[in-house]
């Protein structure tokens, strides 16, 4: 079979399959790389703040935190704590305290309405919720066996700074018996994405998956100061901040509780002399087109890593020359094509070379064959980062991963005979929104609890800024005088046309295809 691992000629080959890490868990990547920095480096920074964590005062929070989660509050291996907070230091402290104790946290997007909230905890079925005091409203008040703890409160505050390590205990945190129960094949985290169909569901992703994650990055000397610009809940955010304390990296968060503001991302880079910045196509896009760019200091950043979401072809190719590009999705904590060099970042187009950690098959979405290079079809991969399911759902899992271990990701591509991989379109249902997950059987299923619409469509629009917004096609009841406006506030559709039938397949399956076709070729206006 065109299994690509075997198909690329030898000399452009990537290394074979590196081993990976032998890290009984992710916790212990903690202290694969800090020798005698552990009190000059900082771990984390608080970019609005300046507050900045030594490494030591890092491990000190984590070892007091875990220590009290477990001894007060009960915390035990296998459960699950929902984490809703915007990104601030506690973050962190508060994912390698769970990760040591063999908890997996599943963090939500604090934006995230109290429906969807709903939802997600009824997926991930937690015993616990960490909120901020700006998002714990929005937790069902329903469920009485969920505890809430504000992170943003002297209690958790107290609990974090309770116990004070000493230094032989720092240098034995990773080897406490809490954490030597935990194996790889046990739940890390729990992330939520749509996958390939329908409405949001619970990616279980283990201790395994997060190592092999990190052990596919390169090492590099010297000192890395890297920004995170992504946010904390989604897995491009989670995965960096592993790396970052894998690395021993000094990772700067952005705190600022407002939207995203780019002066304020420029001038951290500026203030932290970040060295280093993993973003997504909307950040390319606006410093593209920014004249603020030009009036910080940036010398000192060496690299950007774009992923997430497609980048347009403009600010592709204004960046590529410079900038790197990354591929991936939640379902799989090794990224399947990245490119590791301002070399590689010349392939206009392309998202980067295939991972020597995955393997990948192009299978033709018509015959099912697998396809030799250049040939396009549908992207799967396998791996040690592959999820293990998605939680609590045989059938989604089932239906997302073949017997043989064969992640389907719902994207259309092909690789070259170099390795390089290529998206050219998206299979699945998915809206990616400034690179945040829109699941469209979502939004339609608001539209159609709406007592004037009869049916519905949703699907990605074109948009430079956005990548893609939602764009609803309804089909309104006879004489209804619904209009786009009071359609729009639904959640976050963007764009709405009425029409007299939404177009089906024979089973019922809305034929996204032509609608998409329909919208390019007649635009509705943007509200
Ligand atoms: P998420 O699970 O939110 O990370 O979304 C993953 C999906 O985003 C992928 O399956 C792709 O459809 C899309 N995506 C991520 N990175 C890229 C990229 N570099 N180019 C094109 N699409 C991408």
């Amino acid at each position: 079979t065109n299994v690509y691992h075997n198909l690329r000629p030898r000399d452009a080959l990537p290394p074979p399959h590196l081993p990976i890490s032998a890290a009984d868990h992710a916790f212990s990547l903690l202290h694969q790389s800090l020798s005698n920095s552990l009190h000059t480096t900082a771990s984390f920074i608080d970019s609005t703040t300046a507050r900045r964590l030594s490494y030591s005062d890092f491990l000190r929070h984590v070892g007091s935190l875990s220590s009290a989660l477990q001894s007060r509050l009960g915390f035990s291996k296998g459960d699950t704590a929902f984490v809703l907070s915007p990104t601030c230091l506690e973050i962190p402290i508060l994912y390698f305290s769970l990760l040591s104790l063999g908890v997996a946290f599943s963090p939500a997007n604090p934006l995230s309405t109290p429906a969807e909230i709903s939802r997600q905890i009824q997926i991930s079925k937690p015993s616990v919720a960490f909120a901020a005091k700006s998002t714990a409203h929005k937790l069902p008040h329903t469920t009485t066996t969920i505890s809430t703890i504000l992170i943003d409160s002297d209690y958790f505050n107290s609990m974090m700074t309770m116990m004070t390590l000493s230094e032989s205990d720092l240098s034995s945190a990773t080897s406490n018996p809490i954490q030597s129960r935990i194996s790889q094949s046990d739940t890390a985290a729990i992330l939520y994405s749509s996958g390939t169909t329908g409405r949001v569901k619970g990616v279980e992703l283990t201790h395994g998956n997060m190592i092999a994650g990190i052990s596919t990055w390169p090492r590099r000397r010297g000192r890395e100061v890297v920004l995170i610009t992504t946010p904390l809940f989604h897995t491009y955010g989670v995965a960096m901040c592993v790396k970052a304390v894998a690395m021993g990296e000094t990772a700067v968060l952005m705190t600022s509780t407002k939207r995203f503001d780019l002066e304020v991302m420029l001038k951290a880079v500026e203030d932290y002399r970040v060295t280093w910045m993993p973003v997504s196509p909307p950040i390319v896009v606006a410093m593209a087109k920014a004249e603020a760019v030009e009036r910080y200091d940036l010398s000192s950043l060496r690299e950007m890593l774009c992923g997430g979401a497609p980048l347009g072809k403009d600010a592709s190719e204004r960046f590529k020359a410079r900038f790197p590009h990354g591929y991936g999705l939640t379902e799989s904590a090794v990224s399947p094509a990245r490119m590791l060099d301002a070399e590689e970042a010349k392939r206009h187009g392309s998202v980067g070379r295939l991972n020597p950690h995955v393997d990948v098959k192009v299978i033709d979405t018509v015959t099912g064959m697998a396809q030799s290079p250049g040939r396009r079809g549908e992207l799967w991969i396998r791996g040690a980062g592959t999820m293990k399911g998605y939680v609590g759902d045989e059938e989604a899992t089932a239906s997302a991963l073949d017997d043989e271990g064969w992640l389907k990701t719902g994207d259309l591509g092909y690789i070259d005979r170099d390795g390089f991989v290529y998206i050219i379109d998206r299979l699945k249902e998915l809206i990616k929104y400034k690179s945040y997950q829109v699941p469209p059987a979502e939004l339609e299923h608001l539209l159609q609890s709406h007592p004037e619409i009869v049916d519905s469509a949703v699907i990605p629009y074109p948009d430079e800024d956005a990548g893609e917004i939602p764009m609803a096609f309804v089909v309104r009841k006879p004489g209804s005088t619904l209009n786009e406006a009071q359609v729009a506030p639904h959640k976050k559709l963007r764009r709405v046309s009425f029409c007299s039938a939404i177009p089906k397949s024979a089973a019922g399956k809305i034929l996204r295809r032509e609608l998409i076709e329909h919208a390019l070729s007649s635009p509705s206006p943007k509200l």
